[in-house]
């Protein structure tokens, strides 16, 4: 069997991960095909607060979405951005994503696109948000609190057994963001990047500061190279956080997945981070990452550790 690779952000991508680790191992479908199927799932699912339907609004209680894809082997991209209760924003942008002209789509735009591909529509404002949406709303009053804590955009890259590659990321953006902003996570060469005569790489973090330094085509291009997926995530993020810290004496939460086209993996994080992974060699497993003295230091997640985290996403109410 030829070596393939799926990972992602965040411990709730797990789910998509093992479906995807068995579709991967069956080689018979596509890593681009793989990847969107992924991504939807998280987005189909109502109780991931940072992505798709019940994704957390921005400041006028409206959800606004973003997206990307990308085909390693075409450069087939496409992206969207502040899309309003188009059901899954990933699928939009895999559809505009072969069309030469107008690959990338916002707002208004985005919905009439979709109104003609006959995508699903739905209102992706769940309750459970509504709730988390008031709840904060009274806190930065109260509490003069930042909106803007954690972070949690979904991001794939996926290489399958024919060595075709493709990356997709998903997100409702920071939460309480104003209106029409939009972050790192749908531009190529910030959020996501992938180049299957290489690898790929997807990020999550503080969009505003990862557009700076277009983190996710540096990494690729390390990796270019010859740098390990490790190497080069560690690389570029160690370089970029010194350049943030002299020009502007702070970096925000940045964490990156990266693949190559051999099925190695690595991650770069600045903040505790959690992410999945399955190769030939690994089953789908859900890993916790965090940063000492400038490395990254990796472990399983433990039995205790996702037990916490599954309590957390499935009550009724959001902890911000
Ligand atoms: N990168 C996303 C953004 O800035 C946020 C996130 O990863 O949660 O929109």
């Amino acid at each position: 069997m030829k070596q393939w690779g799926f990972i992602a952000t965040w411990c709730m991508a797990f789910d998509a991960c093992f479906e995807a680790s068995k579709e991967l191992a069956i080689g018979t479908k596509k890593a681009s095909d793989i990847v969107e199927h992924a991504i939807k799932k998280i987005e189909d699912y109502p109780f991931y607060k940072s992505v798709g339907c019940g994704g957390l609004p921005n400041t006028d209680g409206v959800v606004e979405l973003d997206a990307a894809f990308f085909d390693g082997d075409t450069w087939d991209f496409g992206g969207v951005a502040g899309v309003k209760n188009i059901a899954n924003p990933i699928g939009l942008a895999k559809k505009i994503s072969t069309d030469r002209f107008n690959c990338f789509l916002v707002g208004e735009g985005a919905t009439i696109e979709a109104q003609k591909q006959h995508l699903p529509f739905k209102n992706m404002l769940t309750e459970r948000a509504q709730k988390a949406w008031e709840q904060k709303k009274q806190d930065i009053l109260l509490k003069n609190l930042s909106p803007y804590d954690g972070h949690d955009t979904v991001g794939a890259v996926t290489l399958d057994q024919k060595g075709s590659m493709a990356a997709a990321v998903s997100t409702s953006g920071l939460f309480m963001k104003k209106s029409g902003r939009v972050g790192d996570s749908p531009f190529s060469g910030s959020g996501i990047y992938v180049d299957s005569e290489v690898g790929g790489c997807v990020a999550t973090g503080l969009g505003e500061d990862i557009m700076k330094g277009c983190l996710s085509y540096e990494v690729v291009r390390l990796m270019e190279e010859g740098l390990s997926p490790m190497e080069a995530g560690e690389k570029a993020l160690n370089r970029f956080e010194q350049k943030m810290l002299k020009k502007r004496n702070h970096c925000g939460a940045i964490s990156l997945a990266i693949l190559n086209n051999k099925g190695e993996w690595g991650i770069a994080t600045n903040v505790e981070y959690s992410f999945v992974v399955s190769t030939q060699d690994i089953p789908a497993t859900v890993f916790i990452a965090h940063r000492k003295e400038q490395k990254t230091i990796i472990e399983k997640a433990s039995e205790e550790w996702l037990q916490a985290w599954y309590k957390k996403t499935h009550r009724d109410t959001i902890t911000i």
